[in-house]
């Protein structure tokens, strides 16, 4: 189950450091709880610095029925809209000022009960805390389902030089595969990098919208050195004798009479592949923890479709699991509450707003039972 990083109980450790998990640190960091936000990301707010395009703006978005202010107003983004790049160097600025406690390059994931609290397993050991706020937001990325470990092939791009004067893969038919491959492009042409970047997608066509298209277009007719592998099927995970862990992709299929298939591929270090191949809601990650929810049956819910699972929740944003709180876009756009005994449907807008205030309440909440 992997080694105790330390052995201090916090009081509180928060999964994700986005607005929610930011917000409940800086709360529970002015209210003297200890606490640690573990973030999967190199930075705070990587979700949003995954998700927003370039020069997005951030707006303070408020639901027209919600009572409250921002209540952590020195997180919130400013009234007048800023762009995604200047809100991101405020909150890094800021955590630093107040000096938060955050470990980045931590993927949580899982959680087991303990005596006197809850441990949660990460990538890199075992923290333990009395309390445990979920804010990994809505964004899961997906895993690449291969036989074998993929676990070494890259969700997004940290560091662009990594890919100068090799051979690289990025997988994956959308604007995210296209923008990634235009970077690449563009930073290899920088340095005369002739080496390719090799482009594979399931389907036979790309769907890629036309700024996008465009974008990488200039940089193919300025030079870029990319080979299109449409219909190309990522296969199996493998270490090579060497000790590489690798990637084989299927690159084309010939059925033959006599029932034995002939087919090429290609096999790329994985630390050479991008797989760029979307995000998925956080159900599945509920359901490895263990954290209830409720599927919507129709004519009975109104806040989702049928079929669709809902995170149970207290009023206090408590699962079924105690001590475990989930706030923030991990349970937008609706979860279902109980409440003295009935359960009810919760809309929860996913906003910055919704984010921030849950983190209040839910530190409101904890001070009370700790
Ligand atoms: C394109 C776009 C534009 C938007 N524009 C606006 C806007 O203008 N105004 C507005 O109010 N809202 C906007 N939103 C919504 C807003 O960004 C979200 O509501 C908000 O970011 C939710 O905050 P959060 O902290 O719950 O989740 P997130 O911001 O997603 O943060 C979750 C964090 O958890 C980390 N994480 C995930 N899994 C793990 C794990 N297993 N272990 C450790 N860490 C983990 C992630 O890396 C991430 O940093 C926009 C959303 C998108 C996608």
């Amino acid at each position: 189950m992997g080694r105790l990083v330390n052995n201090t109980l916090y009081d509180v450790i928060i999964v994700g450091g986005g607005p929610a998990g930011l917000s409940t640190a800086y709360l529970c960091h002015k209210q003297g709880l200890s606490y640690l936000v573990l973030e999967s990301g190199k930075a705070v707010f990587q979700g949003i610095a995954n998700t927003y395009p370039e020069g997005k703006l951030v707006y303070a978005s408020k639901p027209k029925d919600a009572p409250d202010p921002f209540m952590v107003a020195e997180l919130s983004p400013p009234d007048k809209p800023v762009t995604v790049e200047s809100y991101l160097q405020y909150v890094q600025h800021f955590v630093q000022h107040e000096n938060l406690n955050i470990l980045t390059d931590v993927l949580c994931e899982d959680i087991k009960d303990k005596r006197d609290g809850l441990s949660v397993v990460t990538s890199k050991g075992i923290f333990q805390g009395k309390k445990v706020v979920l804010s990994f937001g809505c964004n899961i990325p997906r895993e690449l389902s291969v036989y074998g470990d993929a676990k070494m092939v890259a969700k997004n791009v940290d560091d662009i030089s990594h890919y100068i004067g090799i051979k690289t893969l990025v997988i994956g038919g959308g604007n995210t595969a296209a923008d990634v491959i235009t970077n690449i492009l563009k930073a290899k042409r920088e340095v005369n990098d002739t080496q390719p970047v090799y482009w594979a997608h399931m389907a036979e066509t790309f769907d890629v919208n036309k700024e996008t298209a465009q974008r990488l277009g200039e940089e193919i007719l300025l030079g870029g050195n990319i080979r299109l592998l449409p219909g190309a099927m990522p296969r199996i995970g493998e270490v090579d004798e060497e000790g590489i862990d690798r990637l084989v992709i299927r690159i084309n299929e010939f059925k033959q009479s006599d029932g034995i298939d002939l087919y090429h591929g290609m096999s790329f270090p994985m630390k050479n592949v991008i797989a760029c191949i979307g995000s998925q809601g956080p159900v599945p990650i509920f359901d490895k923890l263990n954290i209830q929810t409720i599927a919507c049956t129709s004519g009975v819910c109104k806040v989702a479709k049928e079929g669709e699972r809902l995170v149970l929740l207290t009023k206090e944003f408590e699962s079924n699991r105690k001590g475990v709180y989930v706030i923030g876009a991990a349970i937008s756009p609706s979860f279902m509450k109980i409440n003295e005994g009935s359960i009810s449907e919760e809309k929860h807008p996913n906003l910055i707003y919704t984010a921030i205030n849950d983190a209040y309440y839910v530190v409101e909440a904890i001070k009370k039972v700790l």
